[in-house]
């Protein structure tokens, strides 16, 4: 169920005015609904209550410390895939006993930080990061746990540039290679072997090439076992689409994926680790925004809003498409292009799309917009960056504000021989 609606022509996010938000935070600006990211994780939690699992959400879908909070304090864990976004899961009260490390490039300071909080594992995707870690851990005297992120060469039939688990692809350990490095691992000392990872990918739309993975990766387990190598963890990785298009026949569901995650593994004497992102907060946030300008072009009508493509990347980078929504309803309809300011004409989000009237002035909603939206964001063209609100029921409460012209502004620095000579007097 979605978390917006209209009350009195109104549209709602839960029970806060969209309009009552945006006369005091100006837009653009993102809000999310904590019921619903709540209500995403509590339906993976109470469809996985007899399987031994772990729910670590994974951070880069949106890392604002209250969005993290709001799971760690419905018993989420976390995947992150830099030391930022450890920095961040810590700080907003994830327990470093259900954090787990992934991402291909983990760098020696990395890897020394996360040993030294102590986090639950660390996603192995290759033999020289498997070395460094060795290394890395020796140096401190600590021990690491560690899953290998295996390729299972399945298409994940999504999207080419979030497609992870072919061959082809930069991620993980081939499928065919892992029984040795396996027992490589086994011989460290400053490697504690624990499990097996997978994560083909994201925006899957259907169930099979999950179903296909956890296949392939329930073999690799059991030839573990007849090598002496018992796996405790199996980390199965996030990736469940999520139907932005409203489609009928949308195959995906966190009850129907869960219902196979417990097929698969129930009779495995094994941790189960999940790492769902988009599907526990992509449906709670909107983008709110506001027409600046109705223009009559030759062929079309743009709407040109106030949020742009460095704002919400996701309909230029992966043509996204976002329902978008009149804040007041409207009766007439019309079709347009919605684009943004920025000179590139990628900064589209909707070509010919039908929606309700629109005029200058009026608010416009991008809707499904709380997962890879925000974390995405840049100051491209000099925008300042978008604040973003959390919603609660009836209250709402800014979570990551507006910065001023000058704070943005400031992060330069002029080299020393560009600067006049009562400047760098007034530096000293
Ligand atoms: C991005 C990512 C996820 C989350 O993917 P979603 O599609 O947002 O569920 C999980 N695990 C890893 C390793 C990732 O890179």
């Amino acid at each position: 169920m979605l978390p917006f609606c209209y009350q009195n022509d109104q549209l709602h996010l839960e029970h806060v005015a969209i309009k009552k938000m945006a006369a005091t935070v100006e837009t653009p600006f993102y809000c999310y609904s904590q019921s619903a990211i709540e209500s995403a994780y509590n339906e993976y939690s109470n469809n996985l209550k007899t399987l031994n699992s772990m729910i670590c959400y994974a951070v880069k879908a949106n890392s604002n410390q209250a969005i993290i909070k709001t799971l760690a304090g419905i018993g989420a864990g976390a995947d992150v895939v830099s030391e930022g976004e450890l920095r961040r899961a810590l700080q907003a009260g994830v327990p470093p006993s259900k954090i787990v490390f992934s991402g291909v490039a983990k760098s020696e300071r990395e890897m020394s930080y996360a040993l030294s909080v102590g986090i639950f594992q660390f996603n192995v995707e290759s033999e020289n990061e498997l070395e460094r870690l060795n290394q890395t851990a020796l140096n401190l005297n600590k021990v690491a746990r560690i899953a290998f992120r295996i390729n299972p060469d399945v298409d994940a039939n999504t999207h080419a540039k979030i497609s992870t688990g072919k061959s082809e692809n930069k991620f993980g350990i081939p499928i065919s290679k892992a029984v040795s490095i396996y027992n490589k691992a086994a011989k460290m000392r400053g490697i504690e072997v624990k499990g097996v990872d997978v994560h083909i990918g994201s925006q899957l739309t259907t169930l099979a090439p999950f179903r296909e993975t956890f296949k392939r990766i329930k073999l690799l387990v059991n030839e573990l076992l007849e090598q002496g190598i018992a796996i405790e963890v199996i980390d199965i990785g996030g990736g469940l689409g999520v139907n932005y298009e409203n489609q009928d026949n949308f195959e995906i569901s966190i009850k129907r994926y869960c219902e196979m995650v417990n097929q698969e593994f129930c009779n495995l004497n094994a941790k189960i680790i999940l790492e769902p992102g988009r599907s526990l907060v992509a449906n709670s946030g909107l983008l709110v925004s506001q027409v600046v300008y109705k223009k009559q072009g030759e062929h079309s009508t743009f709407l040109i809003i106030d949020a742009a493509m460095n704002d919400l990347l996701r309909p230029s980078m992966y043509d996204a498409h976002h329902d978008l929504l009149s804040v007041t309803k409207k009766s007439t309809k019309e079709h347009y292009d919605i684009v943004g300011p920025i000179c590139e004409t990628g900064d589209t989000f909707a070509k010919n799309r039908q929606m309700e009237s629109m005029e200058e002035g009026e608010l416009l909603a991008i809707a499904n917009v709380g997962a890879y939206g925000a974390v995405m964001s840049s100051n491209y063209n000099t925008r300042l960056s978008i604040p973003e609100v959390l919603v609660h029921q009836s209250q709402f409460e800014v979570i990551k504000p507006r910065r001023d012209y000058e704070a943005l502004l400031s992060l330069d620095n002029l080299a020393s021989w560009q600067q006049t000579t009562s400047e760098l007097e007034l530096v000293k």
